[in-house]
């Protein structure tokens, strides 16, 4: 697939969908393996219900095989011990190949998880790349400490792989939520094993024989593909794994944090969930740039996103004209067929999230939120899960819409009058992932940019972001950062050495 050019049409890429071979089995010790108990489930695609295939449900068993893989990988040293620059090397090769096989990544995303191939080929698939290529030329240029000692001592700071890595990810960005863990658990010298989401494992899979390729060695890179409940708790509440990364929900993650406690205190690190707001002032420089940025905020990605701008906190005096703007802004994210490279809005994940999201709406509803757009499934002729972009108006901030978690293209907007109250309805939420200011004044900007509690704060636009900055949230949204140098806090034991002069 690499050597062909990518697809213009929906029709080539369909014909290229046809011709895909999908690789179901776990990956352990450098081979492709069904689960040991033989157990499967099947593979469904959101784009049109069609079964994709088969997929290995992973147990305690398998789990147990991929620890000690990574295990003896670990002590045996051809990877913890392999010189930086040389784990650089291995690694570039391994961005190479996801680039170079890029389509057919981006095609399993797309047919695993309902993306628009647009999206799929033109974001995930770079960002996977550059995650891995990034934090791989990094990784022999990080140096250790010497401490400020008296004459007769030196103090020496290093910094030691922490040895198993458990990766567990979801599924709305399930190859860059991978990148974000392997990386840097592989470029410091750690084993890891990576659990996808069961909604969405293909990419895992295929990565691990991109990984092989490039030349990580059996045991340093498993996948292991099954459900949180199985394989995923297996992983959680082992004693031989050292550190356990997570990528998910509040609720998972907290029960991360029990099993870490119930077993080895194992280092858990977590990246949950978000209710972001996006605080648009009278003043913002360019209201129909910030009214664009609010609709993709909830519409990107079908609003599956972790830093969606679900709250939309408008200023009272031109509320009514900015949800027009918004409103006519979502005209550009009309649900499609996900493999027509002209979709921006595609299909959700599966039922149980299409439910959830169609929940939320009528209790949106029954709560006194005026729906002002969208609202509705469409296109179930197609045998695929889509709904509308959906806006409510009138929304106060402890209404369920406006405090829970939706991961839908649900919009709740809120007006409030001054930025004091801006600021205190934003923070009135048990997360703090991310959050906008859009204002032409320097001083409210900063005031509020500063006041605002959030991992990640975003001035006169909405979600950016790069590999050279930390990513991850305040209070339950989780701790611990992805991405920038920042990420190797979580994958390295600092090393004090005491050597005594005389
Ligand atoms: P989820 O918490 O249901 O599942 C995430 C992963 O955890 C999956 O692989 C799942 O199989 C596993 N899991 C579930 N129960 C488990 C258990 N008991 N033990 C071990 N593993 C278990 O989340 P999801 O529905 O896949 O993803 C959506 C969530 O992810 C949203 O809350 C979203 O905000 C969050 N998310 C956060 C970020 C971030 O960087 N903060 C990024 C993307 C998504």
């Amino acid at each position: 697939m690499s050597q062909t050019s990518t697809p213009t049409t929906r029709d080539q890429w369909q014909r290229r969908a046809d011709q895909l071979v999908f690789e179901g089995r776990a990956y352990i010790n450098g081979a492709y393996q069904w689960a040991v108990d033989g157990e499967t489930f099947p593979c469904v695609s959101p784009v049109d219900g069609r079964k994709l295939g088969q997929v290995a449900s992973c147990h305690d068993a398998d789990a147990e095989q991929a620890i000690i893989a990574a295990r003896k990988a670990f002590e045996g040293g051809m990877w913890s011990r392999l010189a930086p620059a040389e784990r650089k090397r291995v690694l570039l090769r391994f961005a190479d190949l996801i680039e170079a096989n890029g389509d057919e990544l981006a095609l399993l995303e797309t047919l695993d998880m309902g993306k628009p191939i647009a999206h799929a080929r033109t974001v995930d698939v770079p960002a996977t790349a550059r995650a891995i290529r990034w934090t791989a030329e990094a990784i022999d240029k990080v140096y250790g400490e010497l401490a400020t000692t008296p004459h007769d001592q030196i103090g020496m700071i290093s910094r030691e792989p922490v040895g198993v890595v458990a990766a567990i990810v979801p599924w709305n960005f399930p190859m860059i939520m991978a990148a974000w863990k392997i990386a840097p658990a592989l470029a410091t010298g750690n084993s890891a094993i990576l659990k996808p989401s069961e909604k969405s494992p293909l990419t895992a899979i295929r990565l691990a024989a991109l990984a092989e390729e490039a030349g990580i060695p059996p045991g340093v890179f498993n996948v292991l593909p099954g459900f949180g409940h199985t394989v995923g708790k297996a992983l959680a509440l082992h004693m031989d794994v050292d550190c356990l990364v997570f990528t998910g929900s509040t609720n998972v993650a907290r029960q991360l944090m029990i099993y870490a406690g119930q077993s080895n205190m194992k280092r858990v690190w977590l990246e949950a969930g978000g209710k972001s707001p996006n605080i648009v002032f009278a003043d913002a420089p360019d209201l129909k740039k910030a009214a664009a940025e609010a609709a993709s905020a909830i519409a990107f990605n079908q609003g599956e996103v972790c830093t969606a701008g679900s709250r939309l906190l408008v200023e009272e005096s031109i509320r009514s004209e900015f949800i027009g703007l918004v409103c006519d802004a979502l005209k550009a994210w009309r649900p499609g067929h996900p493999l027509d490279p002209a979709t921006t809005c595609g299909a959700i994940v599966d039922q149980a999230q299409l439910d959830r999201i169609i929940e939320y709406i009528t209790i949106g509803q029954s709560e006194g939120a005026r729906l002002v757009h969208g609202g509705q499934r469409v296109l179930e002729e197609s045998g695929g899960l889509f709904v509308e972009p959906t806006v409510f108006d009138g929304v106060l901030n402890p209404m369920r819409i406006a405090s829970e978690e939706i991961f839908g293209p649900v919009l709740s907007v809120i007006g409030f009058s001054t930025a004091e109250e801006a600021i205190a309805i934003a923070n009135d939420s048990i997360y703090g992932l991310a959050a906008a200011v859009w204002t032409a004044n320097l001083s409210t900007a900063h005031k509020v940019a500063k006041a605002l509690r959030a991992g990640s704060v975003w001035i006169n636009h909405y979600d950016g972001g790069d590999m050279t900055a930390p990513f991850g949230g305040f209070k339950q949204s989780g701790n611990g950062r992805d991405k920038s140098l920042h990420a190797f806090d979580k994958y390295t034991e600092l090393k004090a050495t005491w050597i005594a002069l005389d």
